[in-house]
């Protein structure tokens, strides 16, 4: 027996260029097994084809699908209905925060990508660069020439829970510096400085609402304690090393 409908409605943030933001809001029938993402493109298979949202993968790899829902940062593809919201209720869904919003539900990635380029964390390395045993050496599609590698997925939910992101567009922010840890400071003088800086990882207020959002169990405010360590201990070493 097919589980009963509840009757929900859905409260989408508007916002199209030169518009100020909003709310509309779409009821609808769902199934509450059913996930948040499919409730989002069902209004705009059904309601209204204006509707801008980003999407990719529909099983948490891609970490396109980030978005707020009822206040929290999820990934809205794995979030079940039935776990935010209940038949009768309003379901609020908005666009990451700490992002600037391209259209309705849609944000501006393209700062976050870079820095996670800079700092060396690429989510996508060609296979001739990744440290893997006993690399594949029958593929011959281009698209095969590259492997994922990080854990990372760049969803940006941890940006957007991130108070100190919320003070300055700077902050390189929680999966840039969880990503820096990772490339060890050692004979990386530039690393060091970037994360040591004013924009570094001394603005994070420890509040580890990116651990508690993030999806894919990074725990990039774990990582910002371990790089703290990691850039005291080499200032240190570089104050006392002979000439
Ligand atoms: S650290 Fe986690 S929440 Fe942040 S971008 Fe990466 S996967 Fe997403």
């Amino acid at each position: 027996m097919s589980p009963a409908k509840w009757n929900i409605i859905l409260k989408i943030h508007r916002q199209k260029q030169g518009e100020a933001p909003h709310f509309e809001e779409f009821p609808m029938q769902v199934d509450p097994d059913e996930y948040v993402l499919d409730a989002v493109e069902r209004v705009w298979a059904f309601m209204d084809r204006s509707l801008c949202f980003r999407h990719a993968c529909h099983h948490s790899t891609c970490g396109a699908c980030g978005m707020r829902v009822n206040d929290v940062e999820k990934l809205t593809c794995i979030t079940p209905i039935r776990e935010v919201t209940r038949d009768g209720a309003t379901l609020k869904v908005e666009p990451l925060r700490n992002f600037p919003v391209v259209s309705d539900l849609a944000v501006d990635m393209g700062t976050f990508y870079s820095r996670m380029e800079t700092v060396g964390a690429r989510a996508v390395l060609p296979v001739s660069e990744a440290e893997i045993e006993n690399p594949p050496t029958t593929w011959d599609a281009d698209e095969s020439q590259y492997i994922r590698l990080a854990d990372c997925i760049e969803c940006g939910l941890c940006i957007s829970a991130c108070p100190a992101a919320a003070t300055s567009t700077e902050y390189l922010g929680p999966a840039v510096l969880a990503g820096a840890q990772d490339q060890g400071l050692k004979r990386n003088l530039k690393l060091l400085e970037l994360v040591d800086s004013e924009d570094g990882l001394w603005r994070c207020h420890s509040a580890f609402e990116c651990t508690a959002v993030c999806p894919s169990f990074v725990d990039p405010a774990r990582r910002i304690m371990d790089l703290r360590m990691q850039v005291i201990e080499e200032r240190f070493k570089r104050l006392f090393r002979k000439p």
